[in-house]
This record gives structure tokens, sequence and C-alpha cells, in this order.
């Protein structure tokens, strides 16, 4: 079993509108754009990251805005909820903010649900997270503290159970369809695995997570994660440099992908922290596309 990963460390979604995505993700939910860059391997398209002050792993919700991109549909083999920790007693103000009701989730808890731009559904929920929010367009008592959980939906939980259990995450709970898995310590720890044996293939588009990433310190824990679940059977990619992270994939039972993400070297690695998310960074490889770019990107400011 692995004990390399600490949890959630991003979550990707494909989007369509990318001035809306940045309104919504800023002014709406009050999160700090920490990287304005490109996908790397299509960099026509952004690649936009929101989180804390500096985007801190368990806190970056990251875009792929595909301008002319039509809605998903939703189903089995992808994420069909990703769920944002607020503190205890803010539901109200986002119900109000958001112009919404509260909700309960499986296990008791608060929640509020998003439906954001291209319909992508989030869900902010109450619970005792700690971490200290950045506090933008909503002050401290309400602000978001970071991923609370991801909730993946497939028709055969056994063998996503099993991957979970060897990725160190233990069962906690179960209510209906929902099996919650926990990593023991830290946050952005849960995993709510959803059941659902008839449930029709997704489709990803707009409003589709496209992969969800877990957390571990460095290159030499993500090197032991990529030889254990080689080990296991699992495809896994070599290690690949995304600037502010080192990424490996891999393809789940389930369907869903998976990465897994280092905590190294961070958003602040090419530029200071005052200006995180302000000026369109280039991998060194699409660097001199930067004319081309900075004239068909749509501005976000
Ligand atoms: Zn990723």
């Amino acid at each position: 079993m692995l004990d390399q990963i600490n949890g959630l460390h991003h979550v990707t979604t494909i989007g369509s509108d990318a001035r809306a995505i940045d309104r919504f993700w800023t002014d709406t939910l009050g999160l700090r754009r920490v990287k304005k860059t490109v996908n790397f391997d299509a960099p026509d398209v952004y690649h936009l990251y929101y989180g804390d002050e500096m985007g801190r792993p368990g806190t970056a919700m990251t875009y792929f805005p595909f301008p002319n991109a039509g809605r998903g549909r939703r189903g089995a083999g992808e994420v069909a909820e990703t769920r944002l920790a607020i503190p205890e007693g803010a539901a109200p103000f986002w119900a109000d903010r958001l112009g919404t009701e509260i909700a309960t989730d499986p296990f008791g808890a608060p929640v509020v649900r998003i439906a954001a731009p291209d319909g992508d559904a989030f869900a902010l929920v109450e619970s005792g997270d700690t971490r200290a929010p950045f506090t933008g367009a909503i002050d401290a008592d309400h602000a978001i503290r970071g991923f609370h959980s991801s909730a993946p939906l497939v028709r055969d939980a056994a063998p996503m159970a099993e991957l979970l259990r060897f990725m160190g995450y233990e069962e906690t709970a179960r209510e209906g369809e929902v099996i919650r898995f926990t990593r023991p310590g830290g946050t952005a720890n849960v995993i709510d695995l959803i059941e659902r044996s008839d449930a029709p293939a997704a489709q990803q588009s707009a409003g589709s997570v496209h992969h969800i990433a877990f957390s571990v310190d460095d290159r030499t824990a993500q090197l032991a994660v990529q030889k254990a679940l080689t080990e296991q059977g699992f495809a896994v990619t070599p290690q690949i440099d995304r600037d502010y992270f080192w990424a490996i994939y891999f393809r789940t039972p389930g369907g869903i992908l998976f990465e897994v993400a280092t905590d190294e070297p961070g958003f602040a690695s090419d530029e200071s922290p005052e200006t995180l998310g302000q000026a369109l960074k280039l991998p060194r490889q699409h660097e001199h596309l930067r004319t081309q770019l900075e004239r068909t990107l749509v501005p976000l400011d």
C-alpha cells in the first residue's frame, strides 16, 4: 500500500468561455487566479489555475477553456461532483450569495450546490477545515478553504475501491450508493465513490472534470508511486514536467483519469507571489508562439 499520497492536489475541468470562468472563480467564489498559462499539449487553449493565495496543493482548481466546446453528458466514468470546503455556519451566506438553497450531503453536512458557467457540478460543503483562505472577494469567516472531496461515479465500485485502498485511503462511511474513502490526516482527503450500475457512459466536454490529481511531496515519492502502480498492472506515464509540478497519469478501472502531481516547485517558480496569475506565462517549448497567442487568446481582465 502507498503511503506517499497526501490527498487531492488539483482538479482540472473542461470549459468553454474563459472570461465567464475567470469571473466566476474570482469574483463570485473568491479564489485567486494563481496562473495564466496554456494547455501544454494544445497551446492555443488557456490553462487557468485558481486557488488560495499561492494555489497550494489541495486548493488548485484548473480549467481548459475550449472556446467552442459543447456541453458534456453526465454519467459513469467521470467525477460527478467536486466539493469545496467552507467553514461551519457559512452555508446560509453562500446560498444567499448564489441564489440557491441549502441541501444536505449523504453524511449529514450542509451543502450548497453550484452550477458553474458550463454546468459543471460543484458544491460547497461545511466542514471543520482550518486552512487559511484567500480573502479576495469573500471574508475569512465564509471563504472557501480548498477542496473537501471529489465524487467519482462508476458502474462497479469494487475495482475503484481496491485502487483507493492501495493509494492509502480507508473506507470510513457508506450511505446508499455512496462509499466514503478518507486518507487519514490532512485536508482535501475525501473521495466519495458513487456506484450506479445502470448509469449511461459519460461523454466528456464542457462542464466535465478532465482529471483529478493527487499530491505527493516530490519527484522521489512520485517515482515510488509510479513503480508501485505499474507493478499493480496500471499503465502509468513517465514523469512529465508541467513547470509548476511534475505529473504522472493513469486511467483507473472506473474510467476516470488520475494524475499524481508533486507539491514542488509550485506556482511562484516563474513569477513573484504578489503578481501570481496576472501575466501570460508560457512554457519554454511554446515561448515562440507568444505573439500569436497574445493575439488569439481572449483577454481576461
Ligand atoms: Zn493535472
